[in-house]
């Protein structure tokens, strides 16, 4: 079961939803990279890797980062500022600078 959580910078309003399980994936017979979707578990179970959705606290890009390749900066701005979109709380945001990102508690999303 995934579960969602928005975070809602307390500033300008901007938001991010972040997914507790990212997107996992497996490699198909033809060696393409390939993401299971809830509720499938036997593609679940084949998963090889995760790509995780991210956000750069820098410049504000999200991306996704693959488990099986780590990067170590943003591939926008190059920044090593990013974070994990389910581990936002508290940090700053990136589109005013000025906020901070807090929990949605109106947010409830489960997949
Ligand atoms: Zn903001
Ligand atoms: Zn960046």
């Amino acid at each position: 079961m995934a579960e969602a959580i928005q975070y809602v910078c307390d500033k300008c309003g901007h938001s991010v939803v972040g997914w507790s399980d990212g997107n996992p994936y497996y490699i198909d017979e033809q060696g393409k990279k390939q993401y299971a979707y809830h509720p499938d578990h036997e593609r679940l179970a084949r998963c090889v890797g995760n790509d995780s959705d991210h956000l750069c606290l820098s410049c504000g890009a999200e991306f996704r980062v693959d488990s099986r390749e780590p990067i170590s900066a943003c591939p926008k701005c190059g920044s090593d500022d990013f974070e994990c979109t389910f581990r936002l709380d508290g940090k700053q945001c990136p589109s005013c600078k000025n906020g901070t990102f807090r929990i949605d508690p109106d947010y409830h999303c489960i997949s």
